[in-house]
């Protein structure tokens, strides 16, 4: 008998084109349905608080890559660096300088994304597009030897208006484009956006990663 984890995760699945990445959202779901993804060949999971991801990742097999997708506090840095597959949710540049202090003395090194704001919403994380061109301009990779920034993250505004959302993806995939092209990263190739409710107009617009939580594990219990 197949699980309404494995069937929403099936549906997921082949609704994506070949190329993008499903992070399956995990937060505040709890252990057995992690498991059930993962008997379903799930093996990207993205948590968005560290005391919760620790204590799930012990209890799940090795072979799992943990994402985190949430505001990282710089002092549960050194907590995640040892094991953590990819940083969506890098937010300053003292975030980024902790990751490499912390990554640099096991040593390591670890991938992260910049979360850039475009939503209308207003928020205290990210960067806006202005600011994160600016850092990239003034970004020297060899004194964050430990980091590999592989991309960007993002959120398109919380509304129903699909034309806003695309909108704000579209300014997203500009901005990864625009960096592609002038600094030409070779391994900067991941453009994270879309989740349960957008992730369609997301990969439509060129996203390249999404994070689906609601639609594969039902509503959070918080
Ligand atoms: C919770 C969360 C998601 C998943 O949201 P759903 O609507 O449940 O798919 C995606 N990205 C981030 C950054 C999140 O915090």
């Amino acid at each position: 008998m197949t699980s309404l984890v494995a069937e929403h995760l099936d549906k997921v699945r082949r609704s994506l084109p070949n190329g993008v990445a499903l992070v399956a959202v995990s937060k505040f779901h709890p252990v057995e349905d992690l498991f059930e993804a993962y008997r379903a060949g799930q093996r990207i999971f993205g948590e968005s608080r560290v005391q919760e991801l620790e204590e799930k990742r012990v209890q799940l097999p090795d072979d799992i890559c943990w994402h985190f997708i949430g505001h990282l506090q710089t002092n549960k840095v050194r907590y995640i660096v040892p094991y953590i597959s990819l940083i969506h949710s890098v937010d300053s540049v003292k975030l980024l300088t902790e990751i490499e202090r912390q990554a640099a003395r096991l040593p390591r090194v670890v991938d992260c994304l910049l979360e850039v704001h475009v939503a209308a919403e207003e928020t205290k994380y990210g960067f806006s597009s202005d600011e994160c061109l600016a850092f990239l301009s003034d970004f020297h990779p060899e004194e964050y030897a430990h980091v590999a920034i592989r991309g960007l993250m993002g959120m398109a505004s919380n509304t129903d208006d699909e034309t806003r959302v695309a909108a704000d993806f579209v300014t997203l995939k500009r901005l990864f484009d625009e960096v592609r092209i002038r600094f030409q990263w070779p391994h900067f190739d991941i453009l994270s956006m879309g989740m349960s409710h957008d992730y369609n107009i997301a990969v439509r617009e060129g996203s390249n990663m999404v994070r689906v939580g609601t639609t594969i594990f039902g509503e959070r219990q918080y």
